[in-house]
């Protein structure tokens, strides 16, 4: 039992399996003195519950073969002896079976008490004094500030799990979360976020796919399994956001797999390819992703804490994941709007969610497995696809201040909400000076567009002009635009590269002389590795003399100016990488610094007609919602918010 986060965890999973629909979470001072959850489940028989606190006594499991499918949140027997053994415990609990309840108070592992109680229905559990009687440990704990927004940082994700069920989050007089029930995922958004945050994430739908081909060997192996293949169909659902949120570090993205809040290095993995190119790479998107599959085919039993688990066809999922989510991005086509993506929550948004989410994620993530060395854990990595070490996220160890104050917004990168001509802006008027001041002209309300737009009117825009010679000001049905010609381009162009480079048809020009190149000793050995697929992108090189190479041809997109520059800048990029790197990533790699430097320039100034063609271009790109390198492209600004801007709405 690692910490008051982790108590928490267990204890929710255990009013879970036990199928309560309403689960009250008490966490005071950090949960250092008291956590206690209520719930409304099936409760336990007076036995039962003796037997509860006995090592590995109970179990969910019927029989050996129910370990290779393990439905429900808990199966070790393991959580409540280790916390009773940490803590004062009271537990309080009755079965809809019986008249009376049951109440049993331990200490340091030591019964009490076990008496009969007049209770109520569901269970009740207090753990007061965590490691009061380990010193060792109790020193370990982090500030109560910290822990108390791992607890909410987890109740929330719970919450999230299951839209269905009440959730209260309580620290003293505070409430930090308090959800009713709802039927959808995307009202528990809502009513955990606010608004403003389910506005910048795309909604997945229920996508799935079906592992093809013979079941898998071990499958048939077992006597009497032949004949009954496991259901191989994964079920991807759940929200991620817009390429325009970018995160420092991976702690907002949430993965369930069957209900089970984990941190999965294939999924985190399958997660930032699909947004390869499309967000800077040092940044993560939030995602809220539940993974849905026969128990059969994800093995929990993998890590003491349950945080992790193995895909018996980890390759699978992990594409499944990637493409899914790619294929949604690419769809919605979603357009960043002006309301700043970079605020992270909404007013609307429950006191939890502005929590640091960071502590608690990082502790999972933190939590080394103790059999990291052995042969199943080794074994899960092998099969999985080559998963890159997460990066170093923020403040890993610097402990977060808990604020029930909302975080000062960040100033929006552009902000038109300030209205110049306005000179004394206040609330709109109402009455008959509004009746006055509407014969300004009623703007007919037919005539706005839906509010959700796509990239995809880009096609439709007329450009009205240039601000700094970089970015083009453009006019359409459903407001205004600005674009940002440079990225704009180096998609359009990048798009163009890769199609030409999958077709083994990239245009090449031949060099009026070679052009002879230096490199030093690492360049030299990145350049072998990469020699074939530079070729085949447009680079005619060959080796001349130590260290040297002639160029003879290059991409037709880029000047010949800029050839020596893009080598290098390739070499770069593959500097250090893993021998693995993925071809594709390489080529995406080369694609991205052919298309850069071909682009058009910023400061440079572009007639209509080059700016209609622009947008014509980038409207038919696949992507045009940002550059390769994962920069914005484009930024609307919607009739809505002018009109309301304007106080016409
Ligand atoms: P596990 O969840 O691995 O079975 P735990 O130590 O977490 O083991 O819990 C022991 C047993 O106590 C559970 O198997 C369950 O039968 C019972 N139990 C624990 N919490 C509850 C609860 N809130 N409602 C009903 N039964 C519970
Ligand atoms: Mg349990």
């Amino acid at each position: 039992m690692e910490r008051p986060a982790s108590v928490v965890k267990e204890l929710l999973e255990n009013s879970l399996d036990a199928g309560a629909t309403d689960l009250r979470v008490e966490a005071e001072a950090g949960g250092r003195r008291l956590i206690r959850i209520a719930d409304d489940g099936c409760g336990m028989l007076r036995d039962d519950a003796l037997l509860a606190f006995e090592r590995h006594a109970t179990s969910k499991l019927r029989d050996v073969k129910d370990l290779l499918s393990i439905a429900t949140l808990g199966f070790r027997g393991e959580a409540l002896p280790s916390i009773a053994s940490v803590s004062r415990l009271l537990l309080e609990t009755r079965s809809p079976e019986e008249t009376t309840g049951t109440r049993i108070e331990i200490a340091g592992g030591r019964m009490l008490r076990c008496e009969e109680a007049a209770l109520g229905g569901g269970t009740a559990i207090t753990v007061r004094d965590l490691f009061y009687n380990v010193p060792a440990r109790r020193k370990f704990l982090r500030t109560e500030q910290t822990e108390l927004a791992h607890i909410a940082s987890l109740v929330t994700h719970y919450s999230l799990a299951h839209p269905a069920k009440t959730f209260l989050l309580a620290s003293g007089a505070t409430q930090l979360l308090n959800v009713t029930p709802v039927a959808t995922l995307k009202e528990r958004v809502y009513q955990v976020f606010g608004s403003q945050l389910l506005d910048e994430l795309v909604e997945i739908g229920v996508r799935e796919k079906t592992l093809a081909g013979p079941a898998a060997p071990e499958a048939a192996s077992g006597p009497g399994e032949a004949d009954e293949p496991a259901n191989r169909t994964f079920r991807l659902s759940g929200f991620f956001s817009r390429p325009q949120v970018q995160k420092a570090n991976r702690n907002s993205v949430f993965v369930f797999v069957n209900g089970r809040l984990i941190r999965d290095r294939l999924m985190l993995h399958a997660l930032s390819s699909a947004y390869y190119n499309l967000i800077p790479h040092s940044s993560y998107p939030f995602a809220l992703l539940f993974l849905e599959c026969d128990a059969e085919e994800v093995d929990v039993n993998v890590h003491p804490s349950k945080t992790e688990v193995r895909f018996r066809h980890g390759p699978f999922v992990h594409d499944f994941v990637r493409d899914t989510i790619r294929e949604r991005l690419i769809e919605s086509r979603p357009a960043p709007t002006f309301t700043p993506g970079v605020r992270p929550f909404s007013a609307g948004a429950q006191p939890a969610a502005r929590l640091p989410y960071s502590e608690f994620s990082q502790a999972l993530a933190n939590e080394e497995p103790a059999g990291r060395g052995d042969g199943a854990a080794e074994e899960s990595r092998a099969d999985a696809v080559p998963v890159p070490e997460p990066a170093p996220a923020d403040g890993v160890e610097s402990a977060p201040e808990f604020s029930l104050r909302p975080p000062a917004a960040p100033a929006p990168r552009l902000d038109f909400t300030g209205t110049p001509l306005e000179v004394a802006p206040g609330p709109p008027p109402s009455g008959k000076l509004r009746r006055h001041l509407d014969a300004h002209g009623e703007f007919p309300a037919d005539a706005l567009p839906p509010p959700e737009m796509s990239l995809s009117v880009l096609s439709e825009l007329r450009p009205l002009g240039q601000i700094h010679e970089s970015f083009i000001v453009a006019a359409g049905r459903d407001g205004l635009w600005i674009v940002d010609q440079h990225v704009a381009h180096e998609r359009v162009l990048f798009e163009q590269v890769m199609k030409q480079r999958a077709a083994g048809r990239v245009e090449m020009q031949c060099l009026l002389m070679p052009l002879i190149v230096q490199l030093t000793p690492e360049q030299q050995i990145d350049y072998a590795r990469i020699a074939d697929e530079l070729h085949a992108s447009g680079f005619e090189t060959e080796p001349f003399g130590q260290r040297t190479v002639a160029v003879k041809s290059a991409p037709a997109a880029i000047g010949a100016a800029n050839v020596e520059r893009i080598l290098f800048e390739i070499l770069e990029t593959v500097e250090g990488e893993p021998a693995g790197t993925s071809l594709e990533d390489l080529r995406r790699a080369i694609c991205a610094s052919i298309a850069c430097r071909a682009a058009i320039k910023i400061n440079t100034r572009l007639d209509a007609g080059k700016m209609e063609w622009l947008l014509r271009a980038l409207a038919a790109t696949d992507c045009p919602m940002s550059c390769p390198h994962g920069r914005p492209i484009a930024m609307h600004y919607s009739t809505r918010e002018i009109l309301k801007a304007f106080h016409r709405i």
